[in-house]
């Protein structure tokens, strides 16, 4: 599997480039997009054909993680008027992408929009599981893999989370977790609902992840001390990523 970071960014923030949460999974011919934040088509238009994606999954219903899905769908209806997109997300997506237009039926137009839940779902060659976390009332983390190898080769993607505990069930030893680092070195404040360096350390260790991908780090916090804050409670590879970042998750 290779991963292309198409953005990174947080809710709102002072660095330039930084758009909403975007990661590109591709495998073979297949392609899945894990959410599509504020700013962050254009880098997937760039990247790959947004026609041509086998589905958008939505962690869930802020818009620094599916604002985008308005661009997407205006691309698809005046550039590519025959194709359809599978977006899978929380409950009510359609609902808010048609309010934003004032439209009733937007969404439906050109996306095709199912009702994430917790559990197993297929999509094209990706096996993608995801399980509630601490966020909003309605939020996901997802592990992604190719189905077929047990371990090492899955994608664990943290989407926006209060509590690390909740991805314990998704991480499996060896994989890559991506992870949000919210309030960098810390201390979260409290009732934020996002994780910090030592939360996100201890994670990686208690799964045995095999690395991790920081990312969505707020504006304020430091990058090197947030990497170190990690490195302190894991001994593996630890990076924080920006759009433009790739890499290969390897078996
Ligand atoms: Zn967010
Ligand atoms: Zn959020």
């Amino acid at each position: 599997m290779h991963l292309d970071v198409i953005g990174a960014g947080p809710a709102y923030t002072d660095r330039p480039g930084a758009t909403g949460a975007s990661y590109l999974v591709r495998l073979g011919g297949a392609s899945l997009l894990l959410d599509l934040g504020q700013g962050s088509l254009a880098r997937l238009a760039a990247t790959v054909d947004p026609a041509t994606l086998d589905a958008v999954v939505i962690s869930h219903l802020h818009p620094d993680h599916f604002i985008d899905l308005v661009g997407l769908r205006h691309y698809l209806r005046w550039e590519k008027p025959r194709r359809r997109v599978r977006v899978i997300g929380p409950v009510g997506l359609d609902a808010r992408l048609d309010a934003l237009h004032d439209e009733p039926g937007f969404s439906a137009a050109s996306l095709d929009v199912e009702v994430l839940s917790e559990g197993t779902l297929r999509v094209a060659a990706f096996e993608v599981q995801a399980a509630r976390v601490t966020h909003t009332s309605s939020s996901f983390g997802f592990r992604v893999s190719d189905g077929a190898t047990p371990a090492g080769t899955g994608l664990v993607y943290s989407g926006d989370c209060g509590r690390a505990e909740d991805l314990d069930v998704l991480a499996r030893p060896g994989d890559t977790l991506l992870c949000e680092v919210s309030f960098g070195p810390g201390p979260v404040v409290a009732g934020a609902g996002h994780l910090d360096g030592p939360a996100v350390g201890d994670l990686a260790t208690r799964v045995g992840a095999g690395r991790v991908l920081l990312t969505h780090l707020q504006m304020g916090f430091d990058r090197d001390e947030t990497i170190k804050s990690v490195r302190a409670r894991f001994d593996g590879p630890v990076e924080l990523v920006d759009p433009g970042f790739e890499t290969t998750i390897l078996g």
